[in-house]
């Protein structure tokens, strides 16, 4: 576990002290208002905790890539009124992040009050993790708050630099999600399963390099089964494959062979000849019966319910990328299968999941179980790089 400080290392009380909170804005928008305020649901326990303890509370983001320079249609201000929705107070927006306007500002703001400053992007320094620009926005802080997560895997000004110059602390939503990613991962209870699914293996090969190592069983489905099937010499027909990769994909299972990993792959699969909702040519069968004209979807029943028994047996599950192509029916039937049964076994207390990536937070939402697994990240990029076992800038300069 990185040793970071968080704000239980603060003060009770911070009457008048200016805090500087890195958080995660990057609202998707849709005619001028977010479509989804997650992100502003999980940095509101931080703000409001030390808007509570009489901080003035200064909230650094960015918001698009308006690369190094002011876009009217990328200043933050364009989220003060879905922000102040969800923490129920007041913003002050500052069109600024360093300077005379921020010193005003700060004299303005109350104990408790918060303000928002503008894009960090619209400054070169941000991205260029210029310590001159670091230190700018320093001077007007007395401590540094990074409760952006999902910015982590950048060492920009702001999720990085930043801690260089003032005492550094994580905040709540960082706190939780690096406890998380700790217990699944980093000192997890044994065994251990790992889902890696999705489309390709290209895109995870170093997740799949990192977890061999690390994980005593993993678990692979999706497009990506099909190159190691391919591999183990099976013919999977007009199957999405990176033919390109197959001594990569035997490399990994070797691999896993020497660290006591097991590898599941499925021994049946769901096929179709075209690939739309329930063709007319879908049919399940085993790898090895799959036709030089049908692709695999889905892995199949007897696959789904072996890899339920595995669950079973371990403390500890990571998951990331779907195990067939579940936007489409009924090629999402392992994928909400497993992921209930993953959930249950949370409920029951047997088993810690952890899981993250675009397509599966969907998918474990479709399933109906986000509320019911351990953990889910919503954090992207930075959740990657985490299971590929990189050092994130942004958490490493949290560590004392
Ligand atoms: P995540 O966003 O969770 O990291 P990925 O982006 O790697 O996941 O993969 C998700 C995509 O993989 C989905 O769009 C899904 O349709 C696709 N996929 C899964 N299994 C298959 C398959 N057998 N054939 C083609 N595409 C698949
Ligand atoms: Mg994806």
């Amino acid at each position: 576990m990185p040793n970071f400080k968080t704000l239980d290392d603060l003060p009770a009380d911070l009457t008048g002290k200016v805090a500087l909170v890195r958080v995660d804005l990057n609202l998707p928008m849709q005619g001028g208002s977010a479509s989804d305020l997650t992100r502003v649901e999980a940095i509101k326990p931080t703000v409001l905790e030390l808007s509570e303890k009489g901080a003035k509370v200064l909230m650094l983001a960015h918001f698009g890539r308006p690369g190094g320079a002011r876009h009217s249609a990328l200043s933050t201000s364009m989220v003060v009124g879905d922000v102040e929705g969800v923490l129920g107070k007041e913003l002050m927006f500052i069109p600024e992040v360093a300077g005379p306007v921020v010193e005003q500002s700060i004299g303005i703001l109350r104990p408790g009050d918060i303000g928002l400053l503008d894009n960090v992007r619209f400054w070169p320094g941000e991205e260029a993790n210029d310590p001159n620009f670091a230190q700018s926005i320093a001077a007007h802080g007395d401590f540094y708050v990074n409760d952006a997560f999902s910015a982590a895997h950048r060492a920009h000004a702001t999720t990085e630099g930043l801690a260089h110059h003032l005492p550094a602390y994580a905040g709540r939503s960082m706190e939780r999600e690096l406890t998380a990613l700790d217990s699944a991962l980093g000192n997890p209870e044994t065994p251990v399963a790992a889902v890696v699914g999705g489309a390709k293996v290209s895109t995870k090969l170093d997740v799949l390099q990192n977890l061999v190592g690390k994980v005593q069983h993993l678990i692979i489905g999706g497009g990506m089964a099909n190159t190691f099937l391919a591999a183990r010499g099976v013919d999977v027909g007009k199957s999405l494959a990176e033919h390109d990769l197959i001594e990569t994909a035997s490399k990994i299972m070797d691999e896993a062979d020497h660290s006591g990993c097991t590898v599941h792959l499925p021994y049946d699969v769901v096929v179709a000849k075209e690939f739309a909702a329930n063709p007319a040519s879908l049919r399940t069968c085993n790898v090895h019966e799959v036709a030089g004209d049908e692709m695999i979807l889905d892995i199949g029943p007897l696959a789904t319910e072996a890899l339920a028994d595995v669950l079973k047996t371990c403390r500890t599950l990571v998951w990331n990328g779907p195990l067939g192509a579940f936007e489409t029916e009924p090629f999402d039937t392992a994928t909400m299968a497993l992921a209930r049964h993953a959930a249950a076994l949370t409920q029951e207390g047997s088993l810690i999941s952890v899981a993250g990536g675009g397509d599966t937070v969907a998918a474990l939402a479709q399933a109906g179980v986000t509320g019911d697994v351990t953990y889910i990240s919503t954090a992207g990029g930075a959740f990657l790089e985490w299971m590929e076992g990189k050092e994130l800038p942004g958490v490493a300069a949290l560590s004392a």
